[in-house]
């Protein structure tokens, strides 16, 4: 018998040994062909290896053609934001904190988008979407309902980094099937131990995150997904009527948040193979990225700040799509006048009872 130090015992890691056309675990006394220990161990050192995620660098390019639009620098005495816009937008509240109107400057200059998806729901259609949304917010303040406010909503193409990239994954699992089956005088339970491996290729375009620390990321995820098809080459007279933020997060800073998504990605669709097992384990997995692209991309999203007993409430619309994003807070006061109500018809109800059980 001769030790095979490199394989060992997938049922309990000792090494195993062979015997005849079979390997031999002596300490757990199970018996393997050796082709399959052997695909499962060329399948392990394909999952264990190092990650390797391969980005271009991004090389900015400054906007130094602006007869397209007059562009102007905006800034937010409350909050410091920085946006650009065109040139010849009214007073507008500030889209991030919504405390006061953005003051006009200088324009300082900006990096030009290679892509833009631009605004296909107009103001009004957004007011409508935000009107139909609270319809649901049980017990809404007043404030959330007024239209004044709610047409200080601003549009903002906000910036995202949009990565494309090809993933090469190997992903080792630990499985198990069980069967139950039962004779007049026992229940049997059967466990079938398996090793599964699967390894593939998934492509990834338009994988994108957001480049402004002012944008909230969980909004910004939240307001997907956007359709990528509509994207076309940037051309500042989208902006006409617009603001643009410009980004604060460099592409690769922003490349570690696409690693993950992408990794997440990847190993859910890999995930949904393992559907005829039960108790499935992922054990190994490794990603590497080739053709990895970036681009800098503007996405249309409609902001509005409705401020409530002190503090800001935050709210997104998609610019494309229609949807919102936001939570509604309870106006305590509607809630208790509601209760009493409900529990002033109990008690009238009890009252009239009490009347005829009396009479
Ligand atoms: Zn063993
Ligand atoms: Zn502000």
């Amino acid at each position: 018998m001769n030790a095979i130090n490199s394989y060992k015992c997938p049922c309990c890691g000792a090494p195993l040994v062979f015997s005849g056309e079979e390997l031999h675990c002596d300490a757990c006394d199970n018996s393997f062909p050796a082709e399959i220990i052997k695909q499962i161990s060329d399948g392990e050192t394909e999952a264990t290896g190092e990650s390797s995620y391969d980005w271009e660098h991004y090389e900015p390019r400054s906007y130094e053609d602006t007869s397209e639009i007059n562009l102007a620098g905006y800034s937010c005495p409350s909050c410091g934001a920085q946006v650009t816009g065109d040139d010849t937008l009214g007073a507008t509240v500030c889209p991030y904190c919504g405390q006061s109107t953005i003051v006009k400057g200088q324009f300082e200059g900006t990096l030009r988008p290679d892509y833009i998806i631009p605004f296909k729901v107009d103001k009004k259609a957004a007011i409508e979407a935000f009107e139909a949304d609270f319809k649901n917010a049980p017990f809404l303040p007043d404030e959330f309902k007024n239209k004044k406010k709610i047409e200080e909503m601003a549009g903002v193409y906000v910036p995202f980094w949009m990565f494309d990239c090809d993933c090469e994954a190997a992903i080792t699992y630990n499985a198990q099937r069980v069967t139950m089956w039962s004779d007049t005088n026992f229940n049997y339970t059967k466990t079938d131990y398996y090793k599964l491996f699967r390894m593939g290729k998934v492509g990834f375009a338009n994988i994108p995150v957001d480049g402004s620390k002012k944008a909230d990321d969980a909004y910004m995820e939240a307001l997907e997904p956007y359709n990528y098809n509509d994207a076309v080459n940037f051309n500042g007279a989208y902006l006409s009527g617009y603001l643009a933020d410009k980004y604060d997060v460099s592409a690769d800073e922003s490349i570690e948040r696409a690693n993950e998504r992408v990794k997440n990605s990847t190993v859910s669709e890999f995930d949904d193979t393992t559907g005829m097992y039960v108790a499935v384990y992922p054990e190994h997995a490794k990603v590497a990225f080739s053709n990895g692209k970036v681009r800098y991309s503007l996405l249309p999203v409609w902001m509005l700040n409705i401020k409530y007993l002190d503090k800001y409430y935050k709210f997104a619309i998609n610019g494309q799509t229609g949807k919102v994003v936001g939570e509604y807070p309870v106006d305590k006061g509607k809630k208790w006048k509601y209760f009493w109500k409900i529990a002033g018809i109990g008690y009238a109800v009890a009252a009239v009872i009490a009347y005829f059980m009396l009479h």
